[in-house]
């Protein structure tokens, strides 16, 4: 079974992530990585790979330096990767990286498509969904367990207060949750391998896009404002109503 993963290069979570004049986030000011989501999408695919036989793609859309977050999962163990890259595509909203994505994806052969169930940054959530009606195929989503019997994809979807059993013939798109498998670290030797795997790059031209980048995004950035500093906490003295003072507050809040 072959199988295309997503994967997403997003600003670290823990260096500071700032957005330009234009509503955009400045990419180039935070350490850029392969969101942690989409590193365990990349172990469920080798997984399934070591049981069933078959080749992991990766597969992205960002700007060059999005070439890191390939080598990274091509040193985890995936076989060759595509990214789709374009100064054209810059600004592009989930709807125009969903287009894209998915015509990556038609240059290629798979059973399965494995994405994050939402990006770090973004946050949209949509983009899966989005790719599964592009592509006219089930979509599996939030997936906590997955396994493979024949053509037939079986997954426990997490849902509120517990999880779902579902099933869907492939071709299929899944997408996992943050409680699905923890992914394997690269080691030396998959490292040096990473550098000599293929990796293809596709343009608007080659994909045939229209429509693409910021300005004629269908959801365009209005304005954005920074974060309000976050308050400072509510002080609580002991004299021996600290109990109750914090019960108090609890039940104000809602909490209890
Ligand atoms: C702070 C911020 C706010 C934004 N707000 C909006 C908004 O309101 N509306 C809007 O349309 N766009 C918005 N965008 C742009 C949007 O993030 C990008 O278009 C993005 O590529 C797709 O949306 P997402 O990050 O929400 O993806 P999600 O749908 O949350 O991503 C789910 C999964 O899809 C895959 N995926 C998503 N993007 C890529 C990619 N570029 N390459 C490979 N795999 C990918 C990953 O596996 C990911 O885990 C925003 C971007 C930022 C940084």
């Amino acid at each position: 079974m072959d199988i295309a993963v997503l994967v997403k290069q997003v600003p670290d979570t823990y260096s500071e992530r700032k957005l330009r004049d234009d509503g955009t986030l400045d990419r180039a000011a935070a350490d850029a990585v392969i969101d942690e989501i989409d590193s365990r999408g990349v172990e469920i695919a080798l997984q399934l790979t070591e049981q069933h036989g078959g080749e992991v793609t990766v597969v992205t859309m960002g700007p060059d330096r999005a070439t890191e977050t390939l080598r990274k999962a091509l040193a985890m163990g995936a076989h060759q990767a595509v990214h789709v890259v374009d100064d054209g595509l810059a600004g592009s909203d989930a709807l125009q990286t969903s287009a894209a994505l998915a015509a990556a994806l038609k240059t290629l052969t798979f059973d399965l498509v494995i994405t994050g169930n939402e990006a770090s940054d973004g946050k949209s959530g949509t983009v899966p969904a989005m790719l599964a009606e592009r592509l006219g195929l089930p979509s599996v989503s939030s997936a906590r367990a997955v396994s493979v019997d024949g053509s037939t994809l079986s997954a426990e979807k997490i849902v509120d207060g517990g999880y779902a059993e579902v099933t869907a013939s492939l071709p299929a798109v899944l997408s996992v949750s943050e409680k699905i498998a923890e992914p394997r670290y690269p080691n030396f030797k998959g490292i040096m391998a990473a550098k000599k795997k293929p990796l293809t790059t596709l343009g608007i031209a080659e994909l045939g896009l229209e429509n693409t980048g910021g300005a004629a995004a269908p959801c365009q950035v209005v304005s954005s404002s920074p974060k309000p500093p976050r308050e400072a906490g509510q002080k609580v003295t002991d004299d021996g109503t600290g109990g109750s003072q914090l019960a108090a507050f609890l039940a104000a809040e809602r909490l209890i």
